[in-house]
């Protein structure tokens, strides 16, 4: 991805190596660690603190220090034995960092690498979960498995342990007060760790601090509740797990000094910061720590001057995304200062022996904003009383991260669009590629060339499953799989559809195969084979959410032998940024079903729409903004009026007859366009008005310079001026 100069040792450490009190850290030069760590300590306070549950950054797909190694043709140069060791782990190391569960945490990773990309003041808090998410395993007979993931973080490049700038042998250590199972006050500590999303050109970073309570001096059920990203056991545990996010960030920020002024709270989970902040600023008003003794007036006071610092992000309508946790589970796991304050502030308004954390990140914020103009007039109904605070700030992925290799080799090579992977903008204004035969035929190839790739990979799967089937308990979860004749390979050439996202009710995985007949006759009538490639996991605790990937594998063979092997349906375990990154760029067409107005965003389309696929999709989320009246992809489904839309998950109100149904009088529309001799003409007009058109908006820098603006951040003039051409390129709040 880099220039490809070759790289001796002196020049490997002054470029890649920097020293501090709290580590050694590689990949970035000393100016940049000490420039960036100084911006974050000023007493100033002039950073963000990015708080997130999850923040999914697999090396696998991006890492621009990886890429920078690549230039070194022989390690034995290397004669510095730690800058050795630094090499062999992130050219030979583990590059899965499992504690992502999907969009939200992907979305944070994306933000973070823009930020760093633009040299932004943040500095991220999460947590290590050294269980991670989970994998997913399917057999065809149970559907999914869940098994604790098994990695390493003391072995995974790019994660660092940090250690006690007062004492370099021992690690940093933070000590949050807890109460136990019984009421009784307790320490829980935590190491840190650090990971660092490090900019393109390795010249910035913005450090991701990880706290990990899996400590033996925590007592256990503390220690356990953080083990597992989204435990959700008991509601003990998940509320325990939001304390441990909430609570440990002022001490983290503490002990490394950090000053921020801003929180941005990317959904609600981190909320507890708030709970802390105003307690400080209690201390502040009263003079003395006994917070029972103040006014509810004094509480109020605090929780305005506290919300001057917060930014709140809310991502979904559907109810499971919200918190809401028993008030007698708060008496045993918090102090009664911090009670008060929820009494007062996290009212909520169906039960009132619940707290409601949505509510209190709505009440203490000076911005809150929704993920796309939809969602934003959707969470506007929900919460009339904050809803002149609402605005919208559509989300966007990052372009470095998402756009194949391919694509990228066809971009550097067409002088129009030189600096795009520093200004996504330049599409914007490269209206003339669409009449380059050139462009077209590059591009074109590149498509075909990833969708090898990626039906390469399936088949490559379906015969590993099928090796492994007298080798393990498992069943094959493919049908495809069970089959030994020779024809049962998927093949490049063919209409291939992807989808692929959490399975929850509300996005309708099984929503096209709801008339497999109907779906058959399309194909049979016309002869117009179809890949279908799926992929997804359900929370464990989501039975519904199992039940959809058990109905797509039951569908499989009933879609081969009505379509007589026309209809193929095929589901890849263990869905990751890895598997989505080939699907997104080697399909032909990329689907999205959910229940209109559920999906408050939606990412994986915008991944699909950056390397030139077309979306065909309910209009929904970011879709409404993205569509651009048929340009770059179809639309399907319900499309009346929100106000009174219903907010249910159950079956009956998921109108799957009603948009299946639409969806089968488009797909012979779209799939005549695809067989009938002029496929490059459709294909490729909408695939590179989706470069035209919609990497300019859905980029996660246009993004990154929209949360600027609620951000009380200054910024020198030549990059303020920078962030206001990125905002420049889209207003999502209109
Ligand atoms: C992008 C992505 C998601 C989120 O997809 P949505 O369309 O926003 O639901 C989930 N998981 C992985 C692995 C992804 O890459």
């Amino acid at each position: 991805m880099n220039s490809t100069r070759p790289i001796a040792t002196d020049q490997l450490k002054k470029e890649m190596l920097a020293t501090s009190p709290i580590g050694t850290f590689f990949g970035i030069s000393q100016r940049t660690f000490d420039h960036v760590w100084g911006q974050l300590t000023d007493p100033a306070g002039n950073s963000v603190v990015y708080i997130s549950m999850e923040i999914g950054a697999d090396p696998d797909v991006y890492s621009p220090i990886r890429a920078r190694l690549a230039n070194i043709t022989d390690s034995h140069q290397i004669t510095d034995s730690r800058l050795l060791d630094f090499y062999n782990t992130f050219v030979h190391g583990p590059q899965k960092i499992p504690t992502y569960s999907g969009g939200l945490g992907i979305l944070a990773g994306d933000t973070l690498k823009s930020y760093a990309d633009c040299h932004l003041p943040v500095i991220a808090v999460s947590l290590l979960y050294r269980q991670g998410y989970f994998a997913q395993y399917v057999d065809s007979q149970l559907g999914q498995i869940s098994q604790t993931v098994d990695w390493h973080p003391e072995s995974t490049p790019g994660l660092y342990l940090l250690q006690n700038p007062d004492n370099p042998e021992m690690p940093l250590q933070i000590e949050v007060p807890f109460l136990n199972e019984y009421g009784q006050e307790t320490v829980a500590t935590a190491q840190v760790w650090m990971k660092m999303e490090v900019s393109c050109d390795l010249d910035f970073f913005v450090p991701e601090i990880l706290l990990d309570f899996y400590r033996s001096e925590t007592p256990s059920l503390i220690r356990n509740a953080a083990s597992q990203l989204y435990n959700a056991e008991s509601s003990m545990i998940k509320a325990m797990q939001r304390r441990m996010l909430g609570i440990g960030i002022m001490p983290a920020l503490r002990a490394l000094g950090v000053t921020s002024k801003t929180f941005h709270l990317n959904e609600q989970h981190g909320v507890v910061v708030a709970i802390q902040l105003i307690v400080d600023e209690l201390t502040n008003i009263l003079q003395h720590p006994q917070i029972e003794l103040a006014s509810d007036e004094q509480v109020f006071e605090a929780a305005r001057i506290v919300s001057q610092r917060l930014v709140y992000t809310i991502h979904t309508p559907v109810k499971a995304g919200h918190d809401r946790f028993n008030k007698s589970l708060y008496a045993g796991i918090s102090e009664k200062s911090c009670q008060r304050i929820l009494d007062l502030l996290a009212h909520d308004e169906d039960s009132p022996h619940s707290y409601n954390f949505t509510q209190l990140a709505m009440h203490v914020n000076r911005s809150a904003n929704s993920v796309s103009r939809l969602h934003r007039d959707v969470t506007c109904r929900q919460f009339p009383q904050f809803a002149g605070k609402i605005s919208a700030i559509t989300n966007g992925v990052h372009h470095l991260t998402w756009i194949s290799d391919e694509r990228a080799k066809v971009f550097d090579a067409t002088p129009l669009l030189s600096g795009w992977r520093h200004n996504p903008g330049v599409f914007a204004r490269a209206a003339e590629i669409i009449d380059d035969t050139d462009f077209r035929e590059r591009l074109s190839s590149a498509w075909e060339a990833d969708s090898k790739t990626l039906i390469d990979a399936v088949n490559r799967m379906l015969i590993l499953h099928r090796t492994q089937m007298s080798m393990t308990w498992i069943d094959p979860p493919n049908y495809l799989s069970t089959r030994v004749d020779a024809d049962s390979s998927l093949k490049p050439e063919v209409f291939t559809v992807g989808f692929a996202r959490r399975f929850s009710t509300y996005k309708r995985a099984d929503l096209i195969f709801n008339d497999i007949e109907q779906l058959c006759r399309i194909s049979v009538d016309n002869n117009w084979p179809i890949n279908f490639l799926f992929a997804g996991k359900a929370h464990p605790a989501d039975e519904p959410g199992k039940t959809v990937i058990k109905n797509l594998l039951n569908h499989q063979e009933e879609l081969y032998r009505k379509s007589g092997g026309l209809v193929n349906l095929v589901f890849i375990p263990n869905y990751d940024m890895h598997i989505a990154r080939k699907l997104v760029a080697g399909v032909h067409c990329w689907l999205n079903s959910p229940k209109r107005p559920l999906e408050a965003s939606g990412t994986s389309g915008m991944k699909a729409a950056m390397n030139g696929v077309p979306n065909v999709s309910i209009m929904d989320g970011w879709w409404v903004e993205g569509y651009h009246d048929g340009a770059t992809g179809w639309k399907f489904g319900h499309e009346g009026p929100i106000d009174n839309a219903s907010l249910s998950e159950s079956r009956e109100e998921l109108l799957y007859f009603e948009d299946s149904t639409s969806f089968y009088s488009l797909l012979p529309l779209i799939l005549s366009a695809f067989y009938d001799n002029n496929r490059s003409k459709v294909f490729l007009d909408k695939g590179i008005n989706n470069l035209l058109l919609n990497i300019p908006i859905f980029n996660t820098h246009r993004m990154a310079a929209e949360y600027l603006q609620r951000y009380d951040l200054k910024l020198p003039v030549d990059q303020a001026l920078e962030m206001k051409h990125f905002a420049q390129l889209y207003s999502s709040d209109i």
